[in-house]
């Protein structure tokens, strides 16, 4: 859309990420487990609707388009799973990917572009827009408005520019 109204790119990198159901494994309840994440972020799992979605928490730089999972990303999954778990996997239902857009401070990019007059960013919201929607969209419609972010968003740390489509071309004229 930037390069449509002829302004210039904050360096938005869509991201592959694959995600996959299987079965529980046997001998398993799995209804009320709880979200299980890496904590160095290599894969997660959680329950949905009777089967396990499943990620190798993969981010691999793509061209945009209609992501496709990749069968390596799939087996990485598997593999993780069965050796943090001590189970198998035994049938998989479903697989695909997507692709989450990051700028390269990984922070979602807010804010009216200071070279391109009128031109409102909304964007890079990565791996979190669904979570962070209800702040992020009253953060952007306060900065569409002209007005100042609300008071919990402040208190939580958000601010003006840490959102700011200027702070990626401030990054590179620096550098
Ligand atoms: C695999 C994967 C896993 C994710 N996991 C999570 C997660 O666990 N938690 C989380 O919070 N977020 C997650 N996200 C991120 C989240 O999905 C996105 O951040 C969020 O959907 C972005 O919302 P959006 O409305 O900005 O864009 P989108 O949801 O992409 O909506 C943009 C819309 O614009 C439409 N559109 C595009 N071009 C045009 C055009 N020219 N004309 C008209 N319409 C157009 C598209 O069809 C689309 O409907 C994940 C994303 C992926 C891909």
């Amino acid at each position: 859309m930037a390069r449509l109204a002829g302004v210039a790119p904050v360096g938005l990198v869509p991201k592959r990420r694959t995600a996959l159901l299987i079965e529980v494994p046997d001998g398993l309840d799995a209804a009320r487990w709880p979200a299980a994440v890496h904590v160095a972020e290599s894969f997660y799992f959680k329950p949905d609707a009777g089967l396990l979605l499943l990620s190798p928490a993969d981010e691999t730089p793509a061209e945009p388009g209609d992501a496709q999972p990749e069968e390596l990303d799939v087996a990485i999954a598997i593999d993780r799973f069965e050796e943090a778990t001590g189970r198998s996997v035994r049938r998989l239902r479903s697989k695909w990917a997507g692709l989450r857009s990051f700028v390269a401070d990984k922070t979602p990019v807010v804010g009216f572009d200071g070279d391109a007059e009128g031109f409102f960013w909304f964007a890079g919201q990565g791996g979190y827009g669904i979570q962070m929607a209800p702040a992020l969209a009253r953060a952007g419609a306060a900065l569409a408005r002209g007005e100042a972010l609300d008071a919990d968003l402040l208190a939580a740390g958000v601010t003006v520019e840490a959102l700011s489509p200027d702070r990626l071309r401030r990054d590179r004229r620096a550098a």
